[in-house]
């Protein structure tokens, strides 16, 4: 049971588990691991006077507060899946959400209640309660007039704890089930290597319905003890006047590059950190040198999806090597195979990246055949991204299978492409895509970021690309884009980009 370790690690009742500063003039917010322990049982005490059962899914679509952490802690205790949403989903989105989980509570903003009350009662959905960011609310209420003890209902390491829909980057989303031991043994080994104690303080800037936010901050403080303090939104002068009395951030790429934009970042700055992590998205080398030279930190970049938890992380202790996601986790096993024949591959190789190990997920929710298709006889999950393993067992991620090129029947991997173009003088950052091409199959395309008044042009690009790669790995095409679109966890959204050029090369001809 994923709570009963997170109990046996508690510190004393008094220790503070979610601190929430005070934004604008507001008041500090401080949750102790006391008041989450009973408060939870107030609330695991309410979902079952709701007619919550064991396997029940309680979906939750609320922005970030401790409150909505502790109603996790309840769901977990009451032996129901918890199903955090998306804040960003519209109510057409959440009709399919909805539908698909049957969940038997939905928990919700205050302000929200009145439209998506309609749609929960036509899926269904016996109550729905609402809990503000200021943690007041229906559930609130309800949950203060229930018993403050509460036993917990038995779960076996199997049973789901919960059901986590995948970001949608490269299609439908789907429902991850997670288990019980999956949460469990990845937060167990995270607060190992990552060398949490309970003196930690973690800075929290990410939304809390994605794995990174909810799963790899907390279970990992919960594990071991330590506290969070829990920024709303990411903004970089906030974190940095929080940074001197916390030890560990954890952040998207998107966070570093923006801290390094600040001039507030120096080695002073960080000075009481002692940990900065970076995933949900490739790393760029350059952000990860930019920021050792400024701050004499090496983030520590690290590899997971919503599928698998955490799969790899670059050593606390050795070697950080900036463009790898480091070695895989103990008690985790990567292999990389041949997309097509699903043959293992040499080191070296670049194939489909392949998991197992206890952080691995139980399947898609109601997707029977879907899970079939991405798993391996032999209980390896495929992925979807595309990678090596070289000599000293450091995995790196080139891209994800979806994302690459085929163009007149040659593989070209984007970010070989990409790496090429942002070591470009006058460029930011590119991102690189098949567009459909009468000839070709795929045409490359590059959608390239240049910084404000630089002057390099389409020919300079593929005059200075000539020479350095393949001539079929050379874009077709370079386009000028203002920025890259990107998701909330830093992503960038080629899926968009790919539609919005889908007649780059059909116009060309037809011109
Ligand atoms: P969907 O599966 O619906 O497309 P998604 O995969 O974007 O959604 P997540 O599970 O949040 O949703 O993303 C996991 C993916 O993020 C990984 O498969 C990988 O492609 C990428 N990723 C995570 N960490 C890193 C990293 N350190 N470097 C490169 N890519 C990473």
């Amino acid at each position: 049971h994923l709570f009963a370790l997170m109990r046996d690690r508690m510190p004393a009742n008094d220790r503070t588990f979610i601190e929430t500063p005070a934004v604008g003039g507001g008041v500090s917010r401080t949750l102790t691991y006391g008041d989450a322990l009973t408060l939870s049982s107030r609330m695991a005490n309410l979902l079952v006077e709701r007619g919550v059962q064991p396997g029940d899914r309680v979906a939750v679509q609320l922005e970030k507060s401790a409150e909505a952490i502790v109603l996790y802690l309840a769901c977990v205790r009451a032996g129901a899946v918890y199903l955090p949403l998306n804040t960003a989903y519209t109510l057409a989105e959440l009709d399919y959400f909805l539908g698909d989980a049957e969940p038997r509570v939905v928990v919700c903003s205050p302000g929200a209640k009145a439209e998506l009350e309609p749609l929960a009662r036509s899926k269904g959905v016996a109550a729905i309660e609402t809990l503000g960011t200021d943690g007041t609310g229906s559930l609130m209420d309800g949950a203060t007039a229930c018993p403050s003890e509460f036993s917990d209902v038995e779960r076996g390491p199997d049973d789901l704890a919960a059901i986590l829909y995948t970001s949608g980057t490269t299609g439908r989303s789907k429902g991850a089930m997670l288990s019980h031991a999956n949460l469990a043994s990845n937060a167990v080994t995270l607060a190992e290597v990552w060398g949490f104690t309970a003196e930690d303080a973690l800075l929290h800037a990410l939304p809390i319905f994605h794995t990174h936010g909810l799963f790899v901050a907390t279970n990992v403080t919960l594990m071991a003890g330590s506290s969070l303090i829990f920024v709303s939104r990411f903004d970089a002068g906030e974190m940095l006047r929080l940074m001197p009395r916390a030890t560990v951030m954890m952040g998207v790429p998107t966070f570093y590059v923006r801290l390094l934009q600040h001039e507030g970042l120096t080695s002073a700055a960080v000075a009481h950190m002692r940990l900065f992590v970076s995933g949900s998205a490739p790393l760029l080398a350059e952000t990860h040198d930019a920021w050792a030279e400024r701050t004499g930190h090496r983030i520590l970049e690290r590899y997971g999806m919503t599928e698998t938890n955490m799969n790899t992380s670059n050593p606390y202790d050795g070697d950080r090597i900036a463009g790898t996601v480091g070695q895989p986790l103990p008690g985790v096993t990567i292999r990389v195979t041949d997309p097509d024949s699903g043959e293992p591959l040499p080191d070296g190789e670049i194939g489909m990246i392949e998991v197992s190990g206890p952080n691995v997920f139980k399947g898609y929710w109601r997707m029977p055949e879907k899970t079939a298709a991405e798993f391996r006889g032999d209980g390896f999950f495929i992925s979807g991204d595309l990678g090596k393993i070289d000599p000293r067992g450091y995995v790196h991620i080139v891209g994800r299978g979806k994302d690459l090129v085929i163009t007149g029947g040659y593989n070209v991997y984007p970010k070989e492409v990409e790496v090429e173009i942002d070591a470009l003088p006058g460029v930011i950052e590119s991102a690189v895509i098949g567009v459909p091409h009468a000839d070709f199959g795929e045409g490359v395309t590059a959608l390239v970021v240049r910084q404000p008044n630089a002057t390099i042009d389409e020919p300079a690009i593929l005059k200075a690309l000539d020479g350095r790669l393949a001539k079929y790995k050379q874009p077709k095409r370079v386009l000028f884009v203002e920025e890259l679109p990107r998701n909330t966890m830093g992503k960038v959204q080629k899926n968009l980009l790919r539609d919005a050029n889908k007649d780059l090369y059909a116009r060309a001809k037809a011109g």
